[in-house]
């Protein structure tokens, strides 16, 4: 301890440079991750030299997002080092609480797909599998999220301004990467056929390495985020060749290409600035992974034994003529040979049903920007179509439906890209992979049924539950011991205490004191006031239609009309709790964000219904502020239109802190509720088929209103400016949405919606039938634990075995 003093001491002096007697939290911070990425370096050398003696399998997860919060607390976590860290920096006089609060969220990712990443290398290092992940080094991540006025205003988030301690720049890691220029071909056509790109614009990727701690083990995986830079920092005569100004110039448009992550944002789709980012990151992984198993291994084609290269979603599915092109071009291995070794690299995982989300890129941009690729993409296809004739023989229609290229709108289909590059498909939830399969994907399936698995998401109890919910952790494992940390099957075990009254008074006790701490946080960054002992209905996720935060809103509406016509019968003092971000350029979404304000603050000055309604807004949703949320939650609504979210993974994380799920049978949900038991899940809404089988017949949203008088007044008062001060406009552009097509049936869920609710209720008003359904919530959600989807990928997708098995005490 003295020592663990003195060395912070010394790296407050020789890393951070200031007087340890007037740094402030901040520069302990910087002293703090400083001396532990010293130790994680010194892990990760040793781990990397055994790796290497080895020669050992690796997975690489390629993915242009990473959601992975704040890690100071993770790492120490993970090395046991919390409690004597906070007493080292309590003798310092200052408070760890205050000083881990100065660490920017890496926030590397728009939300479900990017925290997925960052779990699945969570488990990967916790259960010593070698693993590796690539992304890019963004300048601007996610951006910060302010309400102003009710609306949603974007501000960029330099979370790199005071420098990243956690990461190492690797100055040997850098690669070119070559963008337009043109080709030229010998023998075209022939079985010796060559190719040259030729009069590029180049660019280089440089690597910065993010090591990732295993919980409690001499294991890690090292994240790699690439940085784009300018040719001129490699090569001088870039600068002799006279134009000093234009070549800095240059060099600075050069390097915004790593500069912002994009939003999912259906307006900024197509950018040829987005598909530059996408092919930077994959050329420099792919040359990044060929250069490691080169230097391990001999021969480039035995690649795919020693390699597995996953990629998440298709944003990195260029990958796939990337490692083709290095193949034939670099390593000059014959065609047939050379899509041999790359189709048995690639596996992957898909994130979406919403055909508006299937990523396509225009031949015409992929012509000017990346012309190998596109002329590797149309051989690829060539070859592709053939097997498609041989398997539907007398289906010509089959061809078109089939091919990378659509004829009609000239674009690539890079989901039928990674396809027919990968060994694995995956989707993300039974009913996601099963509805791949029936849907999209269908003649995939047929002509290669085991290509096409399920691999359930899960959440890292390390961070979920560990970490963000001390008082509920510590619980647990007063209980059943610490091994659920690593298995959290144990949870199981919990079960017998639901007959404890006094384990059961400890739960409900932690649960207060966590929506005490939540109403605190509510309290500072809104300036309300919240009553704990009310019922915490909370909805957080990003802003989209088919998540139906409307749905949502619009039962708060009714609600509220309930109180104030006296109809509502002993109501539940409630407080509706939303947080999420709107893409930038989705009107929709943001004028949703802009409803729930202005509901919320008629809502919230209404002296009759004060005592039993509030509505809170939590403005810019990220990982940090979700360690606030998902402990103090009482209800977790998941009300996605059935067929619609692929699996979901906050409903895990509610559920994992004792949270009861309202929900649809849509992703997750169902797997959530077969295993938390039917009575201990709140279920409402229409299920796939019957969602399929009301569009098919011609779905009429107004015969819903028209039947229901509450639904009807709720709409009217959109309508009429109720909540905007007599603006009748304002939310013309919903009420429209709503009454014509209603795409996502929120009018069609309404009436189940309500009664459900009603259940909800009830149900709260006995409060310890409440914890006991809750507490079943907990034991039995050990299946959604991310050891479990990294176990299931290790065997079942990427072949790969663990290295270490041992763990720290
Ligand atoms: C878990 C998580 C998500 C995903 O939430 P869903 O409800 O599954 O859409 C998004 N953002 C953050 C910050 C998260 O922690």
């Amino acid at each position: 301890m003295a020592n663990l003093k003195s060395r912070l001491i010394n790296t407050m002096i020789h890393a951070v440079g200031e007087d340890p007697d007037g740094a402030d939290a901040n520069d302990w911070y910087y002293a703090v991750a400083f001396l532990v990425r010293g130790m994680l370096s010194e892990q990760y050398i040793k781990l990397e030299r055994e790796q290497s003696r080895q020669q050992v399998r690796r997975a690489y997860y390629l993915s242009m997002e990473f959601l992975i919060g704040r890690q100071l607390t993770a790492n120490l976590l993970a090395l046991d080092m919390v409690e004597p860290i906070s007493a080292c920096l309590e003798e310092l006089g200052h408070s760890y609480e205050a000083v881990r609060n100065c660490e920017f969220d890496a926030a590397l990712g728009n939300g479900g797909l990017g925290r997925l990443a960052a779990c699945i290398l969570d488990g990967l290092a916790t259960h010593g599998y070698p693993g590796y992940g690539y992304c890019l080094r963004y300048e601007f991540g996610m951006f910060h999220q302010r309400i102003e006025n009710g609306q949603q205003v974007e501000q960029p988030e330099n979370w790199l301004r005071f420098g990243n301690p956690w990461e190492l720049e690797r100055h040997n890691a850098h690669y070119p990467i070559r963008f337009h220029g043109r080709l030229i071909k010998h023998a075209e056509g022939s079985a010796n056929e060559t190719v040259m790109w030729v009069e590029t614009d180049d660019l280089v990727a440089m690597g910065s390495d993010m090591p990732m701690t295993g919980f409690r083990t001499p294991a890690m995986v090292n994240l790699r985020l690439w940085n784009a830079r300018s040719g001129a920092d490699f090569n001088l005569d870039y600068f002799n060749e006279g134009d000093f100004m234009a070549a800095v110039k240059d060099k600075t448009v050069s390097e915004n290409l790593t500069k912002v992550l994009y939003p999912n944002d259906a307006n900024e789709r197509g950018q040829e600035l987005r598909l530059k980012q996408e092919y930077f990151f994959v050329s420099a992984s792919v040359q990044d992974i060929v250069s490691r198993y080169l230097s391990e291994n001999g021969d480039i084609r035995n690649l795919p034994q020693k390699v597995v290269i996953h990629l998440n979603d298709t944003h990195p599915s260029l990958a796939i003529p990337e490692l083709l092109r290095l193949l034939i071009d670099e390593y000059r291995l014959g065609k047939e040979e050379a899509w041999e070794v790359a189709s048995q690299t690639f596996t992957y995982t898909n994130h979406t049903l919403l055909p508006e989300a299937l990523e396509t890129w225009s031949v015409d941009l992929l012509s000017r920007v990346l012309p190998r690729h596109l002329d590797l993409i149309y051989k690829i296809n060539h070859r592709h179509l053939k097997a498609v004739m041989s398997n539907f023989p007398d289906d010509q229609g089959m061809l078109n439906r089939l091919s990378l290229i659509d004829d009609g709108s000239q674009r690539i289909r890079m989901g039928w890209l990674s396809v027919v590059g990968s060994t694995r498909v995956n989707g993300v939830a039974k009913l996601h992979s099963d509805l791949l399969k029936a849907g999209v994907f269908k003649p995939f399936h047929q002509m290669y049924p085991e290509r096409f698995v399920n691999v359930t998401n899960g959440v890292t109890q390390r961070r979920w539950l560990l970490q963000s919910n001390p008082g509920l952790a510590s619980l647990i494992t007063s209980r059943i011991g610490p091994r659920w940390t690593t298995d959290l099957e144990r949870l199981k075990e919990l079960e017998s205490a639901v007959d404890d009254a006094e384990f059961m008074a400890q739960f409900a006790a932690v649960k207060r004191d966590n929506k005490a701490r939540l109403a605190e946080r509510i309290g500072e960054l809104l300036d309300m006031t919240l009553d704990p002992s009310a019922l915490f209905d909370v909805q957080v996720k990003r802003i989209h239609e088919y998540k139906r935060q409307l749905l949502n809103l619009l039962s708060v509406i009714a609600h509220y009309n309930r109180i104030k016509e006296g109809r509502a019968v002993n109501p539940v003092p409630r407080v509706s709790i939303f947080a999420g971000k709107a893409a930038p350029g989705y009107y929709m979404a943001k004028l949703i964000i802009r409803l729930i304000n202005d509901v919320a603050k008629t809502i919230n000055a209404d002296p009759q219904t004060r005592d039993l309604m509030r509505v809170a807004f939590i403005p810019n949703y990220n990982v940090s502020e979700a360690g606030f949320i998902f402990p103090g939650s009482d209800l977790s609504e998941q009300i996605s239109t059935a067929g619609t979210e692929a699996s979901g993974t906050g409903n895990m994380k509610f559920a994992l802190n004792g949270a009861l799920t309202i929900g649809t049978l849509d992703g997750a949900n169902i797997e959530i509720r077969e295993a938390v038991g039917a009575e201990n899940f709140f279920k409402f809404g229409l299920e796939t088929p019957e969602v399929e089988a009301l569009r098919a017949k011609g779905y009429d949203p107004n015969v819903y209103i028209n039947q229901n008088a509450e639904l009807g007044h709720v709409m009217e008062q959109l309508r009429n400016g109720y909540f905007t001060g007599g603006d009748h406009d304002r939310y013309r552009d919903i009420v429209n949405t709503l009454t014509h097509g209603d795409h996502y049936l929120v009018m069609a869920d309404f009436s189940s919606y309500m009664k459900s609710l009603e259940e909800v209720d009830a149900l709260y008003r006995q409060p310890e039938e409440w914890s006991r359904r809750a507490m079943f919530n907990v034991a039995r959600v050990g299946g959604f634990s991310i050891d479990r989807t990294v176990h299931t990928y290790a065997r079942e997708i990427w072949g790969l075995k663990p290295l270490f098995r041992e763990r720290r005490a």
